[in-house]
């Protein structure tokens, strides 16, 4: 759908700028042969890294077969070695725990900066693999291996080691005790459960703080996406045992022989919300520490004075980002009403513009952004039915939601869906109560703030908001108000291996990055000097 150039944004197109945000690796997914190659990792067709080396399937089981969720080829054909796979990573960590513990913490820091080293000289070939793996767009892909590469390079600095370092002394004098000193241990084997959509990011995000504190790590990829964790173990200048990894199709063999392991002290998940309650549950028979991202439905709440360009090209980056694939996509759009129509019709003019729905493999046309394919048929199915279950309630579709045929228009390959606008959208509807997980962005109209607000706190979950509002006092008022983890105000780049990152209530337990980051792999200890 062309439409003409929008009074709203005119020449200076906000948008444009935000969604040129993060794309900047020169090597855009082109890979080569290295060890982290699609080619090598296909080639070696071991599933599982454990010990420092590749793993043989269980007898009898079957492969593991990874496609490409654009072309529905097969990307690699993986042994399978589920339960004892996990039993043989656990024994692996345990063993290396003791020495890896006992390394000093600025060797450790080191050992973590040689591995950001190494992510970038294999930059190419990680991104290839995220392409032919998850589907992601070059851009995409090119920018979670920068991402995941950003959380090995902040937990090899000297602030993250000095973290891990700390020594406080108390003095009980007063009471006759002394002195009391707290020290910080690592936990010991961390198990890490990882989802399809951010495949490299999610590992590093837990591996870096986990193997700088001095865990060991065992770790399960995603079904559809195992091979870009394997590739991040084959890239790790670490002892044999530190990191294994188990891709397997048998989730739950290999998640409950590591929650019924006593030898694994911590479990850290990014998943559903379902499979991160049970998992806890689990956990708890053996008294493991549990760190939970889970999902959220995030609300972007845009005020009657808001910079209407800049919440326009925020949305747009971050719905379009891994064609809605994220879990803190903005996924609730709540207008003023004085605004909305404005609004949508400047954001339908964004999307006509910028979005180029299509193979992720192929560059997009110049300043557009690639819409590349949903991970399978099932999301594709997900996002229709809460399309549809909005028209039904009376929602309007005002473009897009249809789905792309695949080139060869033949297999289970394509899953492109065209970015979809809908107004009039409601809270009693499916897409304001469930994560579509895909380019869709629903929009509904508020009246006041007290209104908005309850409206965007009305869900069990809380992980990300954004507000868009011309008064900086309102943004910042509004934020506090917003019960979420992470507020995005007038922007939407939350991601940052700097800062805590993580939800509220159903969407999570804990943090992952900056230095809170590093506590959930840290027990302290008191001593008490007499
Ligand atoms: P999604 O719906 O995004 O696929 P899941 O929570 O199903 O989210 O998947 C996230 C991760 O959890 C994946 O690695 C998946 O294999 C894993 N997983 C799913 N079920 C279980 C389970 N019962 N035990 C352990 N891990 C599981």
């Amino acid at each position: 759908m062309q439409r003409a150039a929008p009074r709203l944004w005119g020449a200076a197109a906000g948008w444009r700028r935000h969604l040129a945000t993060g794309v900047t690796s020169a090597s855009r997914g082109r890979g080569s042969d290295g060890p982290a190659s699609v080619a090598a990792l296909a080639r070696s067709g071991a599933g599982a890294y454990v010990g420092g080396g590749g793993q043989p399937g269980a007898p009898g089981a079957p492969p593991l077969v990874v496609h490409n969720p654009y072309t529905g080829g097969r990307v690699a054909t993986l042994s399978d070695g589920g339960a004892p796979a996990a039993a043989a990573a656990t024994a692996a960590a345990a063993g290396a725990a003791t020495a890896w513990a006992a390394t000093p913490t600025a060797n450790r820091a080191a050992a973590v900066g040689r591995w950001a080293d190494a992510l970038d000289a294999a930059a190419g070939d990680l991104a290839a693999v995220l392409v032919a793996e998850g589907g992601k767009t070059l851009a995409d892909a090119a920018a979670e291996v920068a991402y995941a590469t950003s959380y090995l390079r902040y937990y090899a600095t000297a602030a993250a080691a000095a973290h891990v370092e700390a020594v406080t002394p108390i003095d009980l004098s007063d009471g006759g005790g002394g002195t009391g000193v707290v020290t910080k241990e690592p936990v010991g084997v961390v198990a890490a459960i990882t989802p399809w959509n951010f495949p490299l990011a999610m590992l590093a995000r837990k591996v870096a703080p986990a193997v700088l504190a001095g865990c060991t790590v065992v770790a399960k990829p995603a079904a559809e996406t195992p091979l870009s964790a394997l590739a991040l173990a084959r890239l790790a200048p670490l002892p044999p045992g530190v990191v294994n990894v188990v891709a397997t199709a048998d989730a739950a063999a290999v998640g409950d022989t590591w929650m019924a392991a006593g030898a694994v002290r911590k479990v850290t998940f990014t998943g559903s919300t379902g499979v991160g309650v049970g998992l806890a549950r689990a956990a708890a028979g053996t008294g493991k520490r549990v760190s939970l991202e889970l999902g959220g439905l995030a609300p972007l709440i845009v005020t009657a004075d808001a910079d209407l360009p800049a919440a326009v090209g925020g949305l747009l980056a971050a719905r379009l980002r891994c064609s809605g694939q994220t879990c803190i996509s903005p996924g609730r759009v709540y207008v003023h009403r004085s605004v909305v129509g404005a609004f949508a019709s400047a954001l339908a003019d964004g999307l006509a513009a910028a979005a180029a729905p299509g193979d992720p493999a192929v560059e997009p046309p110049d300043g557009a952004t690639r819409v590349g394919p949903l991970i399978h048929s099932g999301a594709v199915h997900k996002v229709q039915a809460l399309v549809r279950d909005a028209l039904d309630g009376g929602a309007t579709l005002v473009t897009g939601g249809t789905v792309v045929p695949a080139a060869d228009g033949g297999g289970d390959a394509g899953h492109v869906v065209t970015p979809a606008l809908l107004t009039g959208v409601t809270d009693r509807m499916r897409l304001f109560q469930e994560e579509a997980f895909g380019p869709v962005f629903p929009l509904s109209p508020f009246d006041t703030l007290d209104e908005v607000v309850g409206r965007a706190n009305s869900l069990p979950v809380g992980l990300a908001a954004y507000v868009y509002a011309g008064d900086p006092a309102t943004g910042r008022a509004l934020a506090a108000r917003l019960q979420a983890g992470m507020v995005g105000v007038g922007s939407v780049a939350l991601s940052d291996a700097r800062v805590p990152f993580g939800g509220v209530r159903l969407s999570g337990v804990g943090r992952e990055g900056g230095l809170p980051g590093l506590d959930p792999y840290l027990e302290l200890k008191y001593t008490l000097l007499g």
